[in-house]
């Protein structure tokens, strides 16, 4: 009897019909299941004494007083400004405040390949589970106050997922839901629809606009016909449309009219032997990227073309560097996070690429991945618009939030000063959305969605690591405390 008055309650909480929302709701107040995470409530809070990375790319501020009135953001008032009278003061002394982490390819799901041995083998077919409790915790407590799914596996769980965050009643980001993988026939997951024609294209993404998704994700095998006829549905709809491409290059992708291009220049494959039209070659990009290094006619061409064109790039440097041979061993707190076989798969696949050290496979890989490095700051310096997002897939070592900050080192790594990096992952992702007048950056009127770390990672990128609270519309989350929630849990639920 119990259970059933609780699926009954269960029922009317989810028995709304389509959800079209936009990224950003208005604030909502934290419900029962919520509120056991605020370390500050909503109000009126002054934070002094602190240091502020404003996103813009322009240096700190040092010892500024932050004010933030409910879900905005009042004033950065200089060092010494008086508190207006009903703030409550909070002291921001050896902390940095700066803006929420726009995550842009971002996933609310872990790749689980059945029965995976120490030599990589693992048997059909393989499952992408949802982490609909752990993601959405991960990326707030590590500073992620909005991002995108950049290709949901189940559309509707992420949808009722959005609205019951927007609603107060569950943990996470503002959520920017991307619709269902399109793809042809081909896929490597066994839930994706596979799409037969342009027509049937067009017609999945006028389903899943309908049900209220904020963007489309095209993938390695659709044709040029259905990736434009998939383009101009979600554009005919207000839609943007990126795409994790192989089947079609990227300058037939910008010729289509194609937002946005995930993974660097990694899967670009418009110099792999052999193309052929509309097909996925075995050789996915390799060939392409070890080819084009950074200031080749080539890539000269390939990047003016993408700014001629306003396609953004999205960078996804944490699951690339996990394919470089002796890349960085995940730290103890993110292994803290995973299930046992996780930490297990996860160990095994790490043994095998460093086993490739010293290989030709594994200079290949090292070569590739500072091509891109390379063609990244070109494509930055050229004036493209770069955003970012760690992409938690791979070989499991790639975990949410955790690796959104991790691509913040990355990208300070690759030859972009700490600030950059930062707006990169803050302000570029927020312009893509066209939500840069509302979130990206710490100015008055903005929300109040941003998070506070110790230490400065103006000078010390790894300092982006230490959170202590992550503001949401203005309602501050104990970083460490939901951390804690999600102990051991992510690759389980
Ligand atoms: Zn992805």
């Amino acid at each position: 009897m119990r259970f059933r008055l609780l699926a009954a309650a269960a029922l009317a909480a989810f028995a709304s019909t389509a959800y079209a929302a936009p990224v950003l709701a208005p604030p909502a107040t934290p419900g029962p299941d919520v509120q056991p995470y605020v370390h500050v409530p909503a109000g009126q809070i002054a934070i002094q004494h602190l240091r502020i990375i404003d996103g813009t790319g322009a240096a700190p501020i040092e010892d500024a007083t932050l004010l933030i009135d409910g879900a905005r953001i009042s004033a950065v008032l200089p060092a010494g400004s008086a508190v207006p009278p009903g703030y409550r003061t909070l002291d921001g002394t050896g902390e940095t405040a700066m803006p929420g982490i726009v995550g842009m390819h971002n996933h609310l799901y872990y790749l689980q390949r059945p029965n995976l041995d120490a030599a990589g083998h693992f048997e059909q077919p393989l499952i992408i589970p949802q982490m609909t409790f752990s993601a959405p915790r991960l990326y707030l407590a590590n500073g992620v106050t909005t991002m995108r799914t950049t290709g949901s596996v189940e559309p509707y769980t992420d949808l009722n997922l959005k609205r019951e965050i927007d609603a107060g009643r569950l943990i996470g980001p503002h959520l920017d839901v991307t619709g269902p993988y399109l793809e042809g026939p081909g896929a490597f997951f066994i839930q994706a629809h596979t799409i037969t024609s342009p027509q049937d294209a067009a017609n999945e993404v006028a389903f899943w606009a309908d049900q209220g998704v904020n963007s489309f994700k095209a993938y390695m095998h659709l044709t040029r016909a259905e990736l434009g006829a998939a383009i101009k549905e979600a554009h005919r709809r207000g839609l943007k449309l990126t795409g994790h491409l192989c089947s079609v290059t990227y300058p037939e992708a910008v010729a289509l009219g194609i937002d946005n291009l995930e993974h660097g220049f990694f899967v670009n494959t418009q110099l792999d032997p052999g193309k052929e039209p509309d097909k996925c070659p075995d050789s996915a990009g390799d060939p392409t990227i070890a080819a084009m290094t950074p200031g080749s006619p080539e890539a000269n061409a390939l990047i003016k073309l993408l700014v001629d064109h306003h396609v953004a790039i999205t960078s996804t440097l944490p699951v690339f560097e996990q394919s470089v041979p002796l890349h960085a061993p995940l730290q103890a707190r993110q292994m803290d996070v995973l299930t046992p076989q996780a930490k297990e798969a996860y160990l095994y696949s790490r043994n095998l690429v460093n086993m490739r050290a010293g290989t030709d496979r594994g200079e290949q890989e090292t070569k590739a991945y500072r091509n891109d490095l390379g063609l990244e700051r070109q494509f930055v310096a050229a004036g493209g618009l770069l955003i970012a997002g760690p992409d938690p897939t791979g070989n499991g070592g790639t975990i949410p939030g955790f690796a959104d900050q991790r691509e913040l080192e990355l990208l300070v790594e690759a030859g972009f000063s700490p600030v950059e990096a930062i707006r990169i992952g803050t302000l570029n992702g927020a312009t893509y959305l066209g939500l840069a007048d509302r979130i990206g950056s710490i100015a008055a009127g903005k929300n109040a969605d941003l998070f506070i770390v110790r230490g400065n990672p103006a000078a010390n990128i790894k300092d982006v690591e230490n959170v202590i609270v992550v503001f949401k519309d203005g309602v501050g989350y104990d970083s460490a405390k939901l951390l804690q929630s999600v102990r051991g849990r992510y690759g389980q639920y």
